[in-house]
């Protein structure tokens, strides 16, 4: 058996957290659910279903966005009850569910509302993540945030139905690279296979997250292939998304994620990185294909994330970004 089979087998370590965090949400009365930004499958899936499973059993919770939902996860099953920054919340939440997040920044405007509540529960599986909770699920062991409040919800014996399935497999396949990264446990295939049961179509979800792309994006797609340079003998490779490649194409640039698999392609890459521009300075993604910790370059930046993926943000050109960045990169590659 390998070890992450066996791991899966073992008690989670982190069950005291786990504990801490099913009575949080058993005790509260008003609940927020928060995703961390920029939303993606993991963080706002969980949130959703979180929030819808606590309705069901007959609980006041609602998901905050924190932001406009990414067009390929708009046909999530409950987005229409959960609540903008701008809309008025229907109670004062007593706790405030961060989910997917490393730390309370990463919420970004719902931090302040985190703050009020008064009372943060945590459920997260980066690395990197700081325990900013009063309490703390926590523990990288786990393939999705999905999957543990998954847990959460069973622990707490909410109502599960097909919409939260949907939810939590879109968290699940979304993390997991379609069930092909190495967080890819028996435990995420039992997950799915769950949710298969209960009535979620794989097919349609491959067509809505990643079969409903506009025209711009290919265009976006073979731009970045031709800006893809290597470095470190073809060991590092990494491409950029500009603010102008995007307005030329037509696409929103929060709307584009997975650029970086265009260097993560190349035969021999074992780092990737994807340099791209955002309404708040630029955003590095990094990819790790072999035992290079990318988590750790990131934290040391201020970013954080998982050994094989990663970020940050820094706010310096793009231009000075990629010169400065790939040799720092090659120059711990070749220590590591
Ligand atoms: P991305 O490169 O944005 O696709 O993110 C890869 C992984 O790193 C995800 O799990 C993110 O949540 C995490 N991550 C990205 N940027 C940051 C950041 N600034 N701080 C902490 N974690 C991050
Ligand atoms: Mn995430
Ligand atoms: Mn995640």
């Amino acid at each position: 058996m390998d070890a992450r089979a066996d791991a899966d087998a073992r008690p989670d370590p982190d069950d005291a957290g786990r504990a801490e965090v099913v009575r949080a949400l058993g005790a509260a009365r008003r609940i927020v659910c928060a995703g961390h930004l920029p939303l993606d499958g993991d963080g706002l899936g969980s949130a959703l279903a979180l929030a819808a499973c606590l309705r069901d059993a007959g609980r006041d919770a609602v998901c905050l966005l924190g932001a406009e939902p990414p067009r390929n996860l708009r046909f999530l099953p409950g987005l229409d009850r959960a609540l903008r920054m701008s809309d008025p919340l229907p109670f004062a939440p007593d706790l405030f569910v961060a989910l997917d997040g490393s730390d309370l920044a990463r919420f970004g405007p719902m931090a302040d509302v985190a703050r009020r509540a008064g009372r943060v529960a945590v459920i997260d599986h980066h690395v990197t993540n700081a325990r900013f909770g009063d309490a703390n699920f926590v523990s990288p062991a786990w393939a999705a945030t999905g999957m543990m409040t998954d847990a959460v919800i069973r622990d707490l014996r909410l109502p599960f139905g097909r919409d939260a399935a949907l939810c939590l497999y879109v968290a699940l396949v979304t993390d997991t690279g379609r069930f092909s990264y190495s967080n890819t446990s028996p435990a995420a295939h039992e997950a799915a296979a769950r949710y298969l049961a209960l009535g979620v179509r794989p097919e349609r979800v491959l067509r809505h997250v990643w079969r409903s792309q506009q025209p711009g994006r290919l265009a976006l797609w073979s731009e970045g292939a031709r800006r893809t340079r290597l470095a470190a003998d073809g060991r590092l490779g990494w491409t950029v998304l500009t603010r102008e490649m995007c307005e030329r194409a037509g696409v929103d640039a929060e709307d584009v994620h997975d650029l970086v698999e265009i260097p993560m392609s190349l035969e021999g890459v074992e780092v990737a990185v994807l340099f791209r521009e955002t309404t708040d300075g630029l955003h590095v993604s990094l990819r790790s294909d072999s035992d290079f910790d990318v988590a750790a370059f990131a934290s040391a930046r201020g970013g954080g994330g998982h050994r094989r993926a990663a970020g940050f943000s820094l706010s310096v050109p793009i231009g000075e970004a990629e010169e400065r960045i790939p040799a720092e990169l090659t120059r711990e590659m070749a220590r590591a």
